[in-house]
């Protein structure tokens, strides 16, 4: 494996083909946003929300990057593996992997349901397993591969059972894969956010936003910015001595 001085450009991602999953809005807008700013390829993947993803590569387009919107359902198998097949098709390689795309859940173990348990395992574990794998077999020397897990990992308070038990598995399975790919200089990591805006969220009753907010020495909620600042950090080449990691990035909550 050959290794590196660093160099530093306003571009460091130049050259390099970024996927990032869930990316037509909230943290994984950030992302893909941040990463095309850093002059990544950038391929914005999105569910159902086509628009929104078209937007999002038409400012990564405004940077001067390069990225272009697929639609993936990522609790699919099938529609996993055609995703990457078409990324390696149109952008010729595959240097970046960031796990985004995730589904929220709040229900007291009493009151979970199968459906609900399969909604968010799907997407959140199946899916990152699956597209862990096809990063594993196509992902080329010195990759980078970025999973977003959760604070409620290490903070598990009542009512985030499945969420958190569904996040808690990628903590698991990035250590197991930092042993497999080290070898080839890929680093794997999960970054955990504690409550951010814009984002699921959002979604919550304002005095739970207010009281998280206060739980921060910054007195606020996290942005996608503040995470994306963070995996344009971990996705560079500065950062290959940092592999299994989970990083938290709360704003310092709970501290
Ligand atoms: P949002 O609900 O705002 O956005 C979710 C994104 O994921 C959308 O782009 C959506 O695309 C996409 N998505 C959802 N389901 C699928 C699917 N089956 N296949 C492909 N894409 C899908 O979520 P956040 O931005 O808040 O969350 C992003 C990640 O960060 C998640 O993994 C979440 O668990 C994690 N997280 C969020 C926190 C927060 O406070 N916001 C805190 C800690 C972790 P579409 O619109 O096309 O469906």
């Amino acid at each position: 494996m050959q290794i590196s001085n660093t160099t530093y450009t306003a571009t460091p991602l130049a050259g390099k083909i970024a996927l990032v999953t869930g990316a037509s809005r909230g943290i994984g807008q950030g992302i893909a946003e941040r990463l095309g700013r850093a002059g990544a390829t950038v391929v914005v993947n999105y569910a159902g929300s086509q628009e929104d993803a078209n937007k999002v590569v038409a400012t990564i387009q405004s940077f001067g990057s390069n990225a272009i919107a697929l639609q993936a359902n990522m609790g699919k198998v099938e529609e996993i593996r055609r995703l990457f097949q078409e990324t390696i098709d149109r952008c010729g390689q595959l240097d970046i992997l960031v796990n985004n795309a995730g589904i929220g859940s709040m229900a007291a173990i009493a009151d979970v349901t199968e459906e609900e348990y399969n909604r968010v395992f799907d997407v959140n574990v199946r899916g990152v397993l699956f597209a862990m794998q096809e990063a594993a077999r196509r992902m080329n020397q010195n990759g980078r591969i970025v999973t977003i897990s959760s604070s409620t990992t290490l903070y598990p308070d009542p009512g985030v059972a499945v969420y958190a038990a569904s996040k808690a598995a990628i903590e698991l399975l990035t250590q197991v894969l930092a042993k497999e790919v080290g070898n080839r200089g890929i680093t794997v990591n999960t970054i955990m956010p504690g409550p951010t805006v814009p984002g699921m969220f959002a979604n919550l009753p304002p005095e739970v936003q207010q009281q998280a907010a206060a739980s921060s020495p910054f007195n606020r909620l996290g942005t996608p910015q503040d995470i994306a600042n963070i995996i344009a950090f971990l996705v560079s080449e500065e950062a290959r001595w940092l592999t299994g990691q989970d990083i938290c990035a709360n704003g310092g909550a709970r501290i």
